[in-house]
């Protein structure tokens, strides 16, 4: 696979974003809301690097499946969350058409929280079809489908501790070896 990032590079990324949320947040109590699954590399790093009184909660978010509009997204609370009047940081693995931030966003205000801001690891350039742009990017990258750091091709490839692009010979590797009725081992 061609790597994008190497763990040295992520790791000055995720530190870079952390010196810039101490310098926003300073001592003020935050609740970090990780959207599953991709983001939970990120978040186990990201929180690491931040030393404000912190929360985390996790969240689902879902393409409605045979449901009302195509598109729809189903956001899915794992535990109650408690967000009300208080300053939360969305975090998600990557913004491409950014549709999946702007629902949860969306939802995230409903519950009135103090403050809200969002943080991707990687923004896809050029991909966009929203009006709003993350607060925080770590990386950009180019309209290309990448796996690693949490980031998931058929739920596979989530452990990777770098960023590599999953081209056409990469997928038909993947088939042939990690399909359910894969032939060869
Ligand atoms: P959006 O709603 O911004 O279009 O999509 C965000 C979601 O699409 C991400 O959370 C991720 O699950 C998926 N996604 C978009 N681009 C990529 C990619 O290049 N690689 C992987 N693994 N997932 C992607
Ligand atoms: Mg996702």
């Amino acid at each position: 696979m061609k790597i994008l990032f190497d763990q040295d590079v992520i790791r000055q990324g995720i530190e870079q974003l952390g010196s810039n949320l101490r310098r926003e947040y300073g001592q003020n109590p935050i609740t970090v809301v990780a959207i599953m699954t991709g983001s939970i590399v990120m978040l186990a790093d990201l929180v690491r690097c931040l030393d404000m009184p912190l929360r985390i909660s996790l969240i689902r978010a879902s393409s409605y499946r045979g449901g009302v509009t195509s598109g729809d997204l189903h956001v899915e609370e794992l535990e109650r969350l408690d967000i009300q009047g208080r300053d939360v940081l969305l975090i998600d693995d990557i913004f491409d058409t950014g549709k999946t931030l702007v629902e949860v966003t969306k939802h995230l205000s409903s519950l009135q929280p103090r403050s809200l801001k969002t943080a991707v690891f990687l923004n896809k350039q050029g991909t966009s079809q929203v009006a709003m742009e993350p607060d925080y990017s770590v990386f950009k990258i180019p309209n290309e489908f990448v796996v690693g750091y949490g980031l998931d091709y058929d739920d596979f490839y989530r452990n990777l501790p770098f960023v590599a692009v999953m081209e056409q010979a990469d997928l038909e590797e993947h088939s042939r070896r990690l399909e359910p009725n894969a032939q060869s081992r």
